[in-house]
């Protein structure tokens, strides 16, 4: 097997055109976990842990660029302000040694509709995109909208690597949430990511688990963003009331079609991403309007 070490983002596009075929590696938490299940013998391994700026994030024009490789530690301890949501998937992923590790780049090229980077990234709106690029052509920005295609597959082509996600720094609050057995080192049964985003007056929403990819319930995020327009709700913070909260759980339940499977039912998938939804509504909306009250 050839091991690959490239030094530089140039470096890695080369050797990804020379071997198409090569696995690339960063913390290694799935992909070595596959090799030893033998899911994987690839004829080579792309190590991109040399590669610097991976592992780096800047802020420009309210965008966070986050390097491919930045691991979930980095991101709930230097991020959690600007991307509240995906710092709260982060805490929920693994364990501290694969936090330490793993990071979205890899929840990306694994695309399993189970990663938890992916509700909290649909969330955070339709402007966040993944920034690929192959030596033969070029980068191109994939919205997060047309990345995943279905059980395990993104968008990508063979010779492309990821280098890093746009993602706009939060403008209202976001929140995660996640079922599992237990609550550390668990796939989840099923996952909601939820954030307001008062600036433009949408809403987003992230269905990790419970369909073949993640997905978000768009008609959910239409009912409350023509809800909140509507009774001047932005402006006010005033309560939402049960039933907008209620028909808002049940947007989301519907937009959901998961399969039975061990880890959980479709419909306890269902029954609980009501449930998740209906929370994560009430408390954003909670922090929203303390936001507004003490503003004025
Ligand atoms: C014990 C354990 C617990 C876990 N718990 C969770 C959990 O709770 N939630 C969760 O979401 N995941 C969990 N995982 C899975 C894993 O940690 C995550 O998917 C993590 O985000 C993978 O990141 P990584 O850097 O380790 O990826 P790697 O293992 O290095 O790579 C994963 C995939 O992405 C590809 N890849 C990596 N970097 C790039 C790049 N720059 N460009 C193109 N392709 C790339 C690889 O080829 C591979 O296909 C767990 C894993 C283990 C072993």
């Amino acid at each position: 097997m050839e091991f690959l070490r490239p030094a530089t983002w140039d470096e890695a596009l080369a050797a990804k055109a020379e071997y198409p075929t090569a696995l690339p590696i960063s913390g290694g938490t799935d992909v070595m976990v596959e090799m030893n299940f033998d899911v994987h013998r690839p004829s080579a391994i792309l190590d991109l842990n040399r590669i610097t700026e991976l592992s780096e994030w800047q802020i420009a024009d309210d965008v966070v660029q986050l390097g491919a490789s930045v691991p979930y530690t980095r991101i709930i301890n230097e991020l959690s302000g600007p991307l509240p949501g995906l710092a709260l998937a982060a805490h929920t992923v693994g364990s501290p040694q694969i936090r330490n590790r793993g990071g979205v780049g890899g929840n990306l090229g694994g695309a399993s509709p189970a990663g938890d980077a992916h509700p909290a990234l649909l969330a955070a709106g339709r402007d966040v995109f993944v920034e690929v690029a192959s030596q033969a052509r070029g980068t191109r920005l994939i919205a997060i909208d047309d990345f995943y295609v279905g059980v395990k597959r993104n968008s990508m082509e063979k010779d492309e690597l990821i280098r890093r996600v746009h993602i706009p720094v939060a403008d209202g609050p976001q929140q995660f949430s996640k079922i599992g057995t237990r609550n550390a080192m668990v796939i989840a049964v099923c996952a909601f990511g939820f954030a307001l985003h008062p600036k433009n007056g949408t809403v987003g929403t992230g269905i990790g688990s419970a369909a073949p990819t993640p997905r978000r319930a768009v008609e959910a995020e239409e009912y409350l963003a023509g809800v909140l327009a509507e009774r001047g709700l932005w402006q006010s913070g005033d309560l939402l009331g049960t039933e907008v909260i209620q028909r808002f759980g049940e947007l989301v339940k519907a937009a959901a079609s998961p399969i039975d499977d061990v880890r959980g039912t479709a419909e306890y998938r269902r029954h609980s991403l009501a449930v998740m939804a209906r929370r994560t509504l009430t408390w954003t909306w909670n922090d929203y309007s303390k936001q507004i009250r003490s503003a004025a």
